[in-house]
């Protein structure tokens, strides 16, 4: 077994499309990054790498390479994904948290646990998402920003799968 964390942090504006754990959310703004900014799949991207031994999503895909500008996030995961699995590990469950102040993710997480179990290929108990608000506090309190925390456990595979 091996476990990893990751975390992930993306400032919100206006002129964005909000999009979290791969699902569009209806919000006045946006998460500001290269790439669509999806923060809980960064956040996803690096607890699965960090658990794997493998460079960090920064090192795999970063900013300053034009490929990932606007990149869907998904997309950026199914590459880690393929990466894990070529390192001879399959995914046991994920669980996360995500702070914001705004919008309420609640009625999203079914999407977004939907989604994530579709691309991870693994059953929806095995993944978790918590919304926490940051009780007013800080620049995530004042609704600055989104966070995002992901612990992943990997298990040694018995045969390395090569491909996706
Ligand atoms: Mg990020």
């Amino acid at each position: 077994m091996r476990i990893g964390i990751g975390y992930d942090l993306h400032r919100l504006a206006e002129g964005r499309q909000l999009i979290v754990g791969g699902v569009e959310i209806p919000f006045e703004r946006g998460l500001v990054g290269h790439s669509d900014a999806d923060v809980l799949v960064h956040a996803l991207c690096d607890a699965l790498l960090g658990a794997a031994g493998q460079p960090d999503i920064g090192r795999l895909f970063p900013d300053t390479d034009p490929t990932y500008r606007d990149a869907n996030s998904l997309s950026l995961l199914r590459q880690v994904i393929v990466r894990v699995r070529a390192a001879g590990y399959a995914i046991v469950n994920v669980d996360s948290v995500l702070i914001a102040e705004r919008p309420k993710f609640a009625p999203y997480i079914p999407a977004m646990c939907r989604k994530l179990s579709e691309v991870l290929q693994i059953p929806l108990e095995s993944i978790n998402i918590k919304a926490k608000t940051a009780e007013r506090l800080g620049f995530l309190g004042a609704g600055e920003g989104i966070a995002a925390y992901v612990v992943a456990l990997l298990e040694r595979s018995v045969e390395p799968c090569k491909s996706s």
